[in-house]
Order: C-alpha cells, then sequence, then structure tokens
C-alpha cells in the first residue's frame, strides 16, 4: 500500500488509506483521540479509539502534539460532523518527529509572526498565499512561452546602476565593489538582437529606505524586452498578461482565494483593456478632486490611490514627465517635454504594478541624462553598442511580481506575498 494525499484518500471517500502530514489539533480522553491531520493540500479527522488499536498505536495518539509529524492508517467515510466532511478511523499510527510546544497559537502580534515567519509559513494563510504565488510564476511562464518569448538571464551582480544611485546595494566583489541588480533591463536590451522576445523572472534588490506596505528590498520582477515593439504593444501584452495571471490564479485558487476572504467578483471584472491616461490627464483629475500636485512632480503613493478612488480595474498612466524618468526612456515627440512610458496603477490601493517605457536609441541624450544624474556615461560603454550595430525601436516593461500577489490576494502588506521578506527593518529569518 501506498501512501496518497488527503485529498485522493477524500476522493476515494471509503475503504482502507494511508496518509502523512502534520498535527493540526490533537485531544484526546479515557479510550478515544482525535487528530487533525494536515498535509499541503487540506485537513482531515482521524478518531484513535483505544480498545481498536495496538498499545503502540494509543501510546502515540496520546503522545501527538501540534506539528508532530505522523504516518496513519485507517478506514475513510463520509462523516458530515468532521471538519473537512471525512474521518479515518485509525488502525495503525506512528509519530515520525516529535514536536515541541509549537510557539504559535492564537492572537500573536504581527512582528512575532515575522520573527518566526520560518514556523508561519505552516499557517494556512500563508500556504494559500505561497500556492497562489506558485500559480502567478507559472502563469507568467505560460503566458510568454505561448506568444513566443525565450525566457532569459542577467546577472545578479553588475556594474552598473539601472534604476538610480539611490536604492542600489553594494556588495563586496573580490577587491572591488558591484552591485545587486535593481532589473535586468540594460542587459535584456543586449539580448533582443538575438531573440527579439525575451523575458525573466528573477529576483531584483532596491535599498528603498522608506518604510511603505508596497516596498521590499528583495523582490520578485517578471520583465519583458522586445524588439520592433512599440509603447503601444508593449500596454497591450502587458493588459494581456495581467489578465491571463488572473483568470489562471481563479481557475486554480479559488479555494484559497475563498479561504483569505478574497472577493473574487472583483478580480472576475478585470478585463482588457484598461483605461488610459496621460500624467497631465491625471493632475487634471486629481486637481477636480481637491488635489494640487505641479505638473513635474513624480505621482506619490497617495495620489495614485486618490486617483485609483474612480476605478475597478488597473489604470494604466502614460507620459510622465521626462525630466525626473530614468535615463533610458525617450521623449514622446508628439508630446514634448513627457516620455514614452507607462505605469499600470492597481485598484484596491496595491499601487503601480507594472512600469514601463520605449527605450532611448539616441545614445548622446542618454549620456546628457546620465551625466545630470551624476553618473559617469564611461561605465554604460558596452550598453551604447547596443545602440551601435543596427539599432532598432524596443520596448520593455517590468512586473513586480509580489505587488500582483498582494492584489490578487487582497493582503494589507506585501510582506506576506514572499516568503521570507527582506525590507530595512527586517532582514530575519
Ligand atoms: P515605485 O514607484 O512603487 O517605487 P518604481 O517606479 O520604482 O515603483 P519600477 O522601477 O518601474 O518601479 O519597477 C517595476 C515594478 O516593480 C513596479 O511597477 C513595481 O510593481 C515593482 N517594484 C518596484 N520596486 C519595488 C519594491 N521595492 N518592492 C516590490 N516591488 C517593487
Ligand atoms: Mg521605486
Amino acid at each position: 500500500m501506498k501512501f496518497i494525499s488527503i485529498k485522493q484518500a477524500m476522493e476515494k471517500s471509503s475503504g482502507e488509506v494511508m496518509i502523512r502530514g502534520w498535527c493540526y489539533r490533537a485531544r484526546s480522553s479515557n479510550n478515544l483521540a482525535f487528530i487533525v491531520l494536515r498535509d499541503s493540500g487540506n485537513i482531515i479527522q482521524c478518531v484513535v479509539e483505544k480498545a481498536n488499536v495496538s498499545d503502540q498505536a494509543w501510546e502515540a495518539a496520546l503522545k501527538a502534539s501540534v506539528e508532530c509529524s505522523l504516518e496513519i492508517k485507517g478506514q475513510i467515510k463520509e462523516e458530515k460532523r468532521a471538519p473537512t466532511g471525512f474521518e479515518i478511523s485509525v488502525s495503525e499510527i506512528n509519530i515520525i518527529g516529535e514536536s515541541d510546544t509549537f510557539p504559535i497559537t492564537k492572537d500573536h502580534s504581527t512582528e512575532f509572526l515575522l520573527d518566526n515567519r520560518h514556523l508561519w509559513l505552516r499557517s494556512r494563510k500563508l500556504s494559500s498565499i505561497m500556492k497562489i504565488r506558485s500559480t502567478v510564476f507559472s502563469a507568467i511562464r505560460k503566458y510568454y512561452s505561448q506568444n513566443g518569448f525565450y525566457e532569459m538571464h542577467s546577472p545578479v551582480f553588475t556594474p552598473n546602476s539601472c534604476e538610480g544611485g539611490s536604492t542600489l546595494f553594494e556588495v563586496k566583489y573580490f577587491d572591488d565593489i558591484m552591485y545587486l541588480t535593481q532589473s535586468w533591463q540594460l542587459y535584456a536590451e543586449a539580448m533582443i538582437y538575438s531573440l527579439e522576445k525575451i523575458f525573466t523572472i528573477g529576483p531584483c534588490f532596491r535599498a528603498e529606505k522608506s518604510k511603505t506596505s508596497r516596498h521590499l528590498s528583495e523582490f520578485w520582477m517578471a520583465e519583458t524586452e522586445a524588439a520592433w515593439h512599440r509603447m503601444d504593444d508593449m500596454i497591450k501584452n502587458s493588459e494581456e498578461l495581467v489578465c491571463f495571471i488572473i483568470k489562471e490564479v481563479i481557475e486554480k485558487n479559488s479555494e484559497e482565494l475563498n479561504f483569505l476572504g478574497r472577493d473574487i467578483e472583483k478580480l472576475k471584472k478585470v478585463s482588457a483593456p484598461f483605461k488610459r491616461m496621460t500624467y497631465t490627464q491625471a493632475l487634471d483629475l486629481l486637481k477636480k478632486q481637491g488635489i494640487e500636485v505641479a505638473w513635474g512632480k513624480d505621482l506619490r503613493t497617495i495620489e495614485e490611490d486618490e486617483i485609483m478612488k474612480n476605478f475597478d480595474q488597473p489604470v494604466v498612466i502614460t507620459n510622465y514627465p521626462k525630466e525626473i524618468m530614468a535615463f533610458y526612456k525617450p521623449e514622446d515627440p508628439k508630446n514634448p517635454g513627457t516620455a514614452l512610458c507607462f505605469d499600470f496603477i492597481a485598484p484596491e490601493g496595491y499601487g503601480e504594478i507594472i512600469g514601463g517605457s520605449e527605450r532611448e536609441l539616441d545614445t548622446e541624450a542618454m549620456k546628457k541624462a546620465l551625466i545630470k544624474q551624476g553618473e559617469n556615461p564611461e561605465k554604460y560603454q558596452w550598453y551604447f553598442d547596443t545602440r551601435k550595430y543596427g539599432s532598432v525601436p524596443h520596448s520593455g516593461y517590468g512586473l513586480g511580481v509580489e505587488r500582483v500577489i498582494a492584489w490578487i490576494c487582497g493582503l494589507d502588506n506585501i510582506k506576506d506575498a514572499i516568503p521570507f521578506p527582506r525590507t530595512m527593518i527586517r532582514r530575519t529569518p
């Protein structure tokens, strides 16, 4: 006989089964012990009757404590009063790993749970989120491969900044200093000349000094870069990706979404094309809501949230002021002073989930922008080479995977979207 999962056992619904997992709850009386067992898929009630089992089995049942690991053999049957509608009448039970008193019970502070993240990951809340996280990653891969993109990779150690020096992590690199990657973009731009359409999913590192519920110092970004693509092509591609991710999660994780108390109807409503507006139009909208933002200032979280009060779907904001954008974002010839760039802002207060743009082709313009930011253009010589040999229009974007997970799951804080969060003040476990 082979071990099967709790789900498989419930599908079988009758007869003898062998399952294994961890003790979720246990209580016993003189001659009866109830053990709720959990595995990665579900929980099930198991009943041990002293009169029907060996002394060893009865002893094991009494010894079982929360989070010890167990192997159980018994007869499964439907039982309406049991937590998941089935019950196993146990014939054999073995403790595989005993458990000390589990430190996590009820009503702990957020900080306590973060300190014990390695254990708190076993909770139904976090395991539901992590299952959705897994679906999001596979949906991203599926979407791109169905659309002819190659999965590619860039180095984590980088000699250059991509998104500006203020959030760079320095690392000692032999006798020198390097930086942890903030984005794959500069490398991606070199790779499109052979593969044309590429994507990656990888960790990015930014020394975010602000303590927001949306920033991690280590997060995962799904990035894409494509030759011949203009901003409009990339916006459409991003819209399709977001809709595809949501569709896959609804299809595969309705159980988890329900457990998290997420209103699935709100997610079902998400459909492309999304509402579009320029940065300038966004300022007009804010003005109508009584908020003045001087043209040229970046939109802050509070302003994004204010705009999103009007929408229940993501909104695409384009044409931010050229001056405040990264050096590789080109000016829009049709709208001087603004860049050919776009951000996707998620509804329900989840903020920016995607940032993208066309890429500057004029090397001199980039050098000027870099100098203005206090950077040394010499260090970017290899990157400028990409513009020297058969340059083509191209565009790309990055999707913050944890931001999307936080939105889909309806989380209060982005930290719960990743197994072991890293922020300025959180680096353990
Ligand atoms: P923000 O203004 O929110 O800091 P950004 O403009 O710095 O975002 P980009 O450089 O455009 O972000 O990065 C692409 C995407 O990566 C963002 O749209 C966002 O979803 C995600 N992202 C950026 N920084 C972080 C972070 N510190 N933690 C988690 N996700 C992030
Ligand atoms: Mg940022």
